[in-house]
């Protein structure tokens, strides 16, 4: 069974309540679709990143024709290339005008930025595909399910106007209603109307001081057993981010997550020695890059990416990994409804797993451009179908709807 094509199709459409409470206007995604030569297809979701289309045009260009069920492999060529002689079906030369195949690394000669972010969305149509043709749900392919739904957590962004204290109990109140019982807010969205440096990696203690009074509402409105936690973005010294943990020790949150910037695991192991609150990190991060900050004890909980990570069985390796080091994991989840379903279809596997994060509880479209038997989310949850693959199907109208300029309907 061989893969015949790749393509892509862009969506862009409105984002309600942007990062920030920004008006953002606009918000686009990358639906892959994989064709096999049996007749089946798979579909997987990227991020619109600089470069992924480009990444994706690879993706095509060196694998068409190559075994479906070769996903490891195909994975790991792509992000590290064979040694020479090379593979058997390994590419050489010029594939399309001004597109050259690189056997012995990645198109990039890194395992990360475009190439696995390219990568992990062909990755996801590949396990839908092949869910497909096997006739079992994608969890099945990972060796089977713990659980029949897994937790969603959502990130909310903040209020568009942060100074309203009405409007952070009424995003706490809505969201309890909603039957979600975790949420995550961003650090330096928080109180942006007290920072007076936006190139300064120093939080005062206005800043500090605006954030606690913030969250506290949103503690008091949803209750002492709702889950809260804060995201710093990765933008913080290692004294400040240790100063904010201890200023939000009385709100307990489940975690603080990345509070240093992100490829250094000292910094971050320094913020986790001094921060009463569990340090959540990995959004980004590879399985190595993420080896590496378990190891050096930097992290509570390991929080990959499907869309980021290389895909469904680089996310359970991840997460396996951190659950052999007695950590947990939880899945940042930037995505649509089709790599949020993928995540879950893996958070189910994975012994030690919190829960799935969603960015666009505001923004419909995004979670309704594909259908399957069950709904997106049911009391806070995520449940699972016994639908072959990842179980879903294309909502054309949704699609044709947010098609991006330029962009052609999936047939
Ligand atoms: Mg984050």
């Amino acid at each position: 069974m061989k893969i015949s094509s790749i393509r892509m199709m862009r969506l862009r459409g409105p984002r309600e309540h942007g990062v920030g409470g920004e008006d953002e206007p606009k918000i686009s995604k990358i639906i892959v679709r994989i064709d096999a030569d049996n007749g089946q297809f798979g579909l997987g979701e990227c991020d619109d990143f600089m470069g992924i289309r480009r990444g994706i045009e690879y993706l095509h260009a060196y694998f068409e024709g190559r075994d479906v069920f070769a996903v490891n492999a195909i994975v790991s060529e792509m992000l590290y290339g064979t040694a020479a002689p090379h593979a058997a079906t390994s590419r050489f030369g010029e594939m399309t005008p001004g597109m050259n195949a690189v056997p012995f690394c990645s198109p990039t000669a890194t395992p990360w930025g475009t190439p696995i972010w390219a990568v992990s969305g062909v990755e996801i149509a590949l396990c839908d595909l092949i869910g497909k043709t096997l006739g079992t749900p994608a969890y099945n392919l990972l060796g089977g399910r713990f659980r029949d739904q897994v937790k969603v957590y959502l990130d909310r962004s903040t209020p568009a106007d942060v100074t309203n204290l009405d409007a952070w109990e009424e995003m706490a109140e809505s969201s309890c209603a909603e039957g979600f019982s975790q949420l995550k807010f961003d650090i330096d969205f928080m109180a942006p109307d007290a920072n007076t440096d936006v190139w300064n990696r120093s939080l005062t203690l206005t800043q500090i001081n605006r954030i606690v009074e913030r969250l506290t509402v949103v503690r008091e409105t949803a209750g002492p057993d709702f889950e809260l936690c804060a995201d710093c973005h990765m933008q913080y010294n290692v004294p400040d981010a240790i100063r904010l943990a201890q200023a939000l020790e009385p709100l307990n949150l489940l975690w603080l997550e990345d509070p240093t910037p992100i490829v250094n695991p000292d910094s971050c192991a320094e913020v986790r020695a001094g921060s009463p609150i569990p340090i959540c990190i990995g959004e980004m991060l590879c399985l190595e890059q993420a080896r590496q900050f378990i190891d050096h004890q930097a992290c509570d909980i390991i929080h990959p990416d499907v869309m980021f990570c290389g895909g469904m069985h680089e996310l359970q390796k991840i997460a396996q990994y951190a659950e052999v080091h007695h950590r947990a994991a939880a899945f940042h989840g930037n995505g649509g409804a089709l790599a949020t379903i993928a995540a879950a279809n893996v958070g189910a596997t994975c012994r030690s797993f919190l829960g799935v994060e969603y960015h666009f509880i505001e923004t419909p479209w995004i979670g309704q451009y594909v259908r399957r038997d069950v709904p997106l989310f049911r009391d806070g949850h995520i449940p699972l179908s016994d639908a072959p693959g990842l179980g879903v199907e294309l909502d054309l109208d949704v699609c044709r709807a947010h098609l991006a300029p330029g962009e052609a309907l999936f047939e």
